[in-house]
């Protein structure tokens, strides 16, 4: 594998500290980096270790349907009263989710749903190509697949009880082309013969593992000379406008001149202090990945919209990741990992025993699906850059492009307004 060329961090550019070595902040670093920047990276733990070590691994470019779609609230009930199924909430957190839901079955009125679909498509559109040139001739590259993602219903029916999610990627860009009767297992022979339709997306693509390629992603960033610092971040505070005061786990004390935050679904804590309060929620998810299995792995990422569960083939097994779990930072509920597995399971009947393992992660949710990408409004040489629910792999680039742009007082690719810190 040919070496990455050297950069070299240009006198004339502030330097950038970013907290948070999560997809995000890891991401955006070394788009900084090639761009002539001195970038230090803060984290309390190694990188990518938090939300982007365990997700799907799915390059989502059909991703803009929100989470919060009309008729939510006809639908949770059931969803929440069965056991294995994709939304559940900790008891102990029902009250203190109840002002997050509210705004979030807000976010579900059709002019909100078509407003964050529009805002999310320029963020995810050329997630595959980004991330092909981001880790082009570096030992990332084979981690990047170019590849369709099967969306399999049992039937066209189930298909067209959807119609609503479908015309909604089909306005904003997204594309795909059915399959249906032996088709589907013709594409796929992995997938159970109970799903005799598919919608097959193309422009998409994944990884085939999300903690490698951020992982490795940083040791590119180290490498031709970033810093990194092992530590929390316990408090923040603006001295003027070119001067962060950052006070870390030992009580230590650092300068930034320049700060992106990064955090993930600890980044509230830091805008709260900054006088920017966001409705940021941790919303849990699970995966189960199945190593050393007998039978044949799927070709292709499947996406099952009855089980809302996407299951891919990675160099460490077959993932299945997916449910909405509201627990805050409670211990994971073990029961969401045997759902999973019952789920791949039921799609995949022709693999057989294994050995699983499973994860739970903390997605950075705001309840209209979208994240914040953009200035401070009140601290110049704050920027944040957290959120991504979902979506958070998929966008990394478009977000570390816009925070490069931002930073070089450039406009930016796309427009970042539906992003902004005070929307709430
Ligand atoms: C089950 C599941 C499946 C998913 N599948 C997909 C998918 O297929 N495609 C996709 O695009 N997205 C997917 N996602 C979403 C995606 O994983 C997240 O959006 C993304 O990982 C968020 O990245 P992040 O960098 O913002 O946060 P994180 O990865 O959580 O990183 C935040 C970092 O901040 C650090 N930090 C926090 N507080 C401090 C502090 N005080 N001081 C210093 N450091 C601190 C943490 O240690 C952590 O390293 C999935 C998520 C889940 C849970």
């Amino acid at each position: 594998m040919k070496q990455v060329s050297s950069f070299t961090p240009s006198a004339d550019k502030p330097a950038i500290t970013i907290i948070g070595a999560g997809v995000i902040g890891v991401v955006t670093a070394r788009t900084l980096q090639q761009q002539g920047y001195s970038v230090t990276l803060i984290d309390k733990d190694d990188p990518a270790e938090a939300c982007s070590s365990g997700n799907a691994g799915i390059l989502a470019a059909y991703g803009v349907v929100p989470l919060s779609l009309p008729g939510i609230l006809k639908k949770a009930p059931g969803m929440l009263l069965n056991p294995s199924g994709p939304l559940s909430i900790r008891r102990q957190y029902l009250l203190r989710i109840m002002p997050w839901l509210w705004q979030f079955w807000r976010a579900s009125q059709p002019e909100r749903v078509e407003h964050i679909a529009s805002a999310l498509s320029p963020l995810l559109r050329h997630t595959v190509r980004d991330y092909q040139q981001l880790t082009r001739d570096t030992s990332a590259q084979p981690l990047i697949v170019s590849s369709p993602v099967l969306c399999a219903y049992k039937d066209e029916a189930a298909y067209l009880n959807d119609k609503m999610v479908w015309d909604l990627r089909a306005k904003h860009g997204v594309t795909w082309h059915t399959l249906s009767g032996s088709a589907v297992q013709e594409m796929e022979p992995a997938l159970t013969k109970d799903c005799q339709f598919a919608a097959v997306f193309e422009n998409c693509g994944y990884t085939l593992n999300p903690k490698r390629l951020v992982k490795s992603l940083f040791e590119d960033f180290m490498h031709e000379g970033g810093s990194f610092i092992r530590s929390a971040v316990q408090h923040i505070r603006p001295v003027n406008a070119s001067e962060i005061r950052l006070q870390l786990a030992n009580n230590e004390s650092y300068k930034a001149s320049r700060l992106i935050v990064a955090c993930g679904a600890w980044s509230g804590q830091f805008t709260k202090a900054l006088g920017e309060p966001v409705p940021l929620e941790q919303e849990r998810g699970y995966h189960l990945t199945l190593s050393n299995f007998d039978g044949t792995a799927p070709r292709y990422p499947i996406m099952s919209p009855s089980h809302k569960v996407i299951a891919t083939p990675m160099e460490t097994g077959l993932r299945i990741a997916g449910m909405v779990e509201f627990g805050g930072f409670l211990p994971p509920d073990p029961s969401r990992a045997t759902a999973l597995h019952q789920h791949l399971r039921s799609l995949f009947p022709h693999i057989s025993a294994g050995t699983p393992s499973s994860w739970m992660g903390h997605r950075p949710s705001l309840p209209d699906s979208l994240p914040v990408i953009g200035a401070s409004k009140k601290h110049a040489s704050v920027f944040y850059a957290f959120g991504h629910q979902h979506v958070g792999l998929s966008s990394a680039p478009m977000t570390a492009r816009v925070m490069s742009e931002l930073i070089a007082n450039q406009p930016t690719s796309i427009d970042i307004t539906p992003f902004r810190v005070d929307r709430f």
